[in-house]
């Protein structure tokens, strides 16, 4: 696979008339399935409404559990096996290790090129939230991994809130993940000349940081409160453009491993994700109408063409193929009523129960989940929808994403790993 600089590619005028590809979605996975397709040297659009990739932890995970198990797996690609062997039709079984492995390697260098640095874990890394919760992951910002590394070890840690940030409270993170990590303690700082006045936002404060007159005064200001602590846990504010940069200048000036520590929606490990594949979407000249909705698409000889507005304004976009990757009921890549499920762009076949009594089971919360979550598309090998029949819907149509059915993304743990890979594959497959 190369990378932009390789392929010579500057930013294009984003519609200048016939693409290769389309992709209708700018989460996690339309936005991977494009820059996978731009690799590739396609001439490439994404349409999306806007991303909900903000409101994400960052975190990258494969496969945390297999619904009904009681925990976090710590073997990420046996989980990945025990999905698939689980759960027919389920996406990563359509994928395959070796391409969901390929998958995670390619997404992780385009995001290393715009300077956000991933580590992937051989086991689930564990990382404490910022609720105290247990999570675990297979890539974390690198911006996180000492926090894995600082838990795994039991050292003591200081965990560092800062006065009038928005969402983060470090004595709760203390004490509710005290009984797993009892060398936690915490103190709240107020660097003089950070932030403005009145309350503070984490991703204001980010960008803040990625300047290091404004991290000196963060540690100036945890420096007398070290006192032997082996570990600095902080709220996910090290820096916007230049995380990496921050981090090391904060573990410069404090003398030990710092960390960011997950935080709650909407957070700056998410803009930071968002920003990072915008810029790639420029490196890699690939068209962009973020905020669009499409409103139709169609099929005539010459391929897909897609038409999306956003307050009055259309733009229209032709395409010899198309990949569809427009999640699931939050997103509006599917919708639901009193009877049924439905895609509401294609009107492509929904796998679903078969009574809308059958979406949930009466106890809310049972940890094999609700048949409404696996409902979906189904897709071949190729990432191609299938009809109700199992016919292959149109030889240049994708899918990707959490769209598909045959997996409940947020009860595996299985988000980014469903996301990414599937669109690894349907961008394989728009390239043959
Ligand atoms: C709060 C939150 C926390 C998360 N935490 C984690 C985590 O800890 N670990 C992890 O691995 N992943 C996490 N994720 C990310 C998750 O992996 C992905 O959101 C998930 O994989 C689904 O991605 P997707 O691209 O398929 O769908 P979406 O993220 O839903 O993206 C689909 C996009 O398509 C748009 N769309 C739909 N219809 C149209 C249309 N007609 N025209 C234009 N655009 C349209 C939608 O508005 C949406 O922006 C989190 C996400 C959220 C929201």
């Amino acid at each position: 696979m190369s990378n932009a600089a390789d392929m010579g590619l500057t930013a294009r005028d984003p519609w200048d008339g016939q693409r290769d590809v389309v992709v209708v979605g700018n989460g996690l996975a339309g936005s991977a399935a494009a820059l996978f397709a731009a690799q590739k040297g396609l001439k490439v659009a994404v349409v999306g409404t806007g991303s909900q990739l903000p409101l994400s932890s960052g975190l990258f995970d494969l496969a945390g559990m297999v619904p009904g198990d009681k925990g976090y797996s710590a073997a990420p690609w046996q989980t990945v096996q025990d999905l698939v062997s689980q759960g027919p039709g389920h996406p990563y079984g359509k994928v395959g290790a070796d391409a969901i492995a390929q998958a995670f390697k390619g997404f992780l260098a385009i995001l290393e090129e715009e300077g956000l640095g991933y580590r992937i874990c051989d086991t689930n890394a564990r990382v404490v939230t910022s609720v105290g919760s247990l999570k675990a992951s297979y890539a974390l910002p690198e911006t996180m991994v000492a926090g894995a590394t600082a838990l795994e070890q039991g050292l003591k840690t200081l965990i560092v809130g800062i006065r009038r940030l928005k969402g983060f409270e470090a004595s709760q993170v203390a004490q509710s993940a005290a009984p797993i990590w009892p060398g936690l303690s915490s103190v709240v700082v107020a660097p003089e000349g950070l932030g403005r006045p009145g309350d503070i936002y984490p991703e204001a404060l980010a960008r803040e940081l990625d300047l290091p007159e404004a991290c000196d005064r963060l540690i100036e200001a945890i420096r007398p409160h070290l006192d032997g602590h082996k570990a600095v846990g902080l709220p996910p504010v090290l820096g916007m453009e230049k995380s990496r940069e921050t981090l090391a200048y904060m573990e410069k000036g404090l003398g030990v491993p710092c960390f960011e520590i997950p935080g709650m929606p909407p957070t700056a490990a998410g803009v930071r994700l968002r920003e990072a594949l915008d810029r790639a979407f420029s490196r890699y000249g690939v068209a962009t109408f973020v905020g669009g909705r499409v409103t139709k698409a169609s099929k005539g000889e010459g391929g897909f063409t897609v038409t999306a507005s956003l307050r009055g304004e259309e733009r229209t976009v032709s395409a010899r193929k198309m990949i569809l990757a427009t999640g699931r009921f939050m997103g509006g890549g599917l919708a639901g009523d009193r009877l049924r499920i439905t895609e509401p762009l294609l009107d492509l076949y929904v796998s679903q129960p078969q009574s809308r009594d059958a979406w949930h089971r009466c106890d809310l919360f049972h940890p094999e989940g609700h048949a409404v979550n696996r409902a979906g598309i189904i897709a071949d090998t190729a990432m191609r929808p299938l009809d109700s029949e199992g016919n292959v819907v149109d030889p240049s149509l994708f899918v990707a994403g959490s769209i598909l059915a045959h997996q409940d993304w947020k009860r595996e743990k299985s988000g980014a790993g469903i996301s990414i890979a599937t669109a690894f594959r349907a961008a394989a497959s728009c390239s043959v």
